[in-house]
């Protein structure tokens, strides 16, 4: 097997993500209902408790040392009513999905979380945390010692298929291969053009404080859970091992440049500093930002179109979820059949989309607009 990447391993969103390992996906569980009804709307969430049990197994059989934590995570509720809501989503998570979360009304909040600007928490403790960087370089080191050979610095700039052999022509010459597994996520090139006709990039931004003292960060996040809140244009949090805060959002619906990622460096950090106003003047010592893939429908999409394999669209939710289908796909490559809902030959592309995202600061002022309102 050949992994050709067109950077270093890593480059992509795998290395720079905030490392949340968090049950669900992206769209919530009623919504998951009201679409799919409760045995389909089961069956994906499901899955992303498979995939969080994959990553464990993985770290566990190739003893990795990625900072692999079950920290728990919580959802912070950015209005009165989004609080009400975590209720319904309680008793629904409990009757459809066998899941339990507990919630932690506002006034009891600071044992979790100290900050002001929330309404109540929704405490779900199965979550885990990782260092991203940490651990896809260590997937690599696996993936080469079970025999995989990784091309780095390679980009791929067309693939074409004849008599049932694929022809990669990358920038050292051409690979020919029997099965192809597309897996570009955020970062698909017009090189595979009808994947990028269904995956939309979104910048995704990130700032980290300078390490705070022992009893700062007790003070923010006294467990270390993972954290997110309940907009659309949400806020998600952490502290680090080395006691930084690590605060991200899609500040922007734009696509990261440096110009971009300084201006949502600064909206971060006046966002931050609203929900902890302790950090008024501590230091950000790093900004950063990367493309994650959003589908359609909102949900990860894996299978076999125009003849190759393709796993992609985590939505955001992708540390777990990207080990999980590349598994499974590398299982259905190797011959297996079996259904997955997440299994998909007829992902359909976006309609009036080839590519570039002129819809995004439409969707964007709808997300902000819907945040206003509700
Ligand atoms: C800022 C940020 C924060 C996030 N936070 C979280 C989080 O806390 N929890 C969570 O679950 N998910 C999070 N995500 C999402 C998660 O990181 C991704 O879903 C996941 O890493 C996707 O992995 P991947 O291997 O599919 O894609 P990537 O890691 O993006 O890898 C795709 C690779 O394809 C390569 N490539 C593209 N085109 C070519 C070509 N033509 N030739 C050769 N190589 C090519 C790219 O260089 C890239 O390295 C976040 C993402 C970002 C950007």
């Amino acid at each position: 097997m050949v992994v050709v990447e067109r950077r270093h391993v890593g480059a992509g969103a795998s290395s720079r993500n905030g490392g949340q390992v968090l049950t669900g996906l992206k769209l919530d569980p009623a919504t998951l209902v009201a679409h799919y009804g409760d045995t389909h709307a089961r069956a994906l969430f499901d899955a992303s408790l498979e995939s969080m049990a994959t990553l464990e197994q993985i770290i566990a059989d190739e003893t990795m040392t990625c900072g692999y934590e079950r920290t728990g995570h919580l959802q912070a509720a950015s209005k009165s009513s989004h609080f009400d809501g975590f209720r319904e989503e309680q008793s629904l998570l409990a009757r459809v999905f066998n899941h339990r979360v507990e919630l932690v009304p506002a006034g009891d909040q600071f044992g979790e979380l100290g900050s002001n600007a929330y309404h109540g928490l929704m405490v779900d403790e199965r979550s885990g945390a990782l260092n991203p960087a940490l651990y896809v370089k260590q997937l690599a080191e696996a993936a080469v010692r079970a025999g995989a050979a990784i091309v780095a610095e390679t980009p791929v700039a067309s693939v074409s298929r004849k008599a049932a052999r694929w022809t990669l022509t990358t920038s050292r010459g051409p690979i020919q291969a029997d099965e192809l597994l597309v897996a570009t996520n955020g970062y698909t090139t017009s090189a595979i053009p009808w994947l990028q006709r269904r995956l939309v990039p979104i910048g995704s931004y990130i700032i980290a404080t300078a390490p705070l003292t022992e009893g700062q960060s007790a003070a923010l996040i006294p467990k270390r859970r993972m954290v997110f809140d309940s907009k659309h244009f949400l806020h998600y949090f952490r502290l680090t091992p080395d006691r930084r805060l690590l605060f991200g959002g899609r500040a922007e619906f734009t696509q990261p440049t440096a110009d971009t990622t300084a201006r949502c460096a600064e909206i971060l950090r006046r966002d931050m500093v609203a929900v902890f106003p302790s950090l008024a003047a501590t230091p950000i010592e790093y900004a950063w930002s990367g493309n994650v893939a959003f589908t359609r429908d909102q949900l990860p999409h894996a299978g076999r179109l125009h003849d190759a394999f393709y796993a992609g669209g985590y939505c955001g939710h992708g540390v777990a979820m990207a080990t999980y289908l590349g598994t499974l796909v590398a299982r259905r490559m190797a011959g297996e059949r079996f259904d997955h809902p997440l299994f998909d030959d007829h992902f359909r592309a976006i309609p009036l989309y080839h590519g570039t995202p002129w819809f995004l600061p439409i969707a964007g002022a709808y997300y902000k607009l819907l945040d206003w309102l509700h």
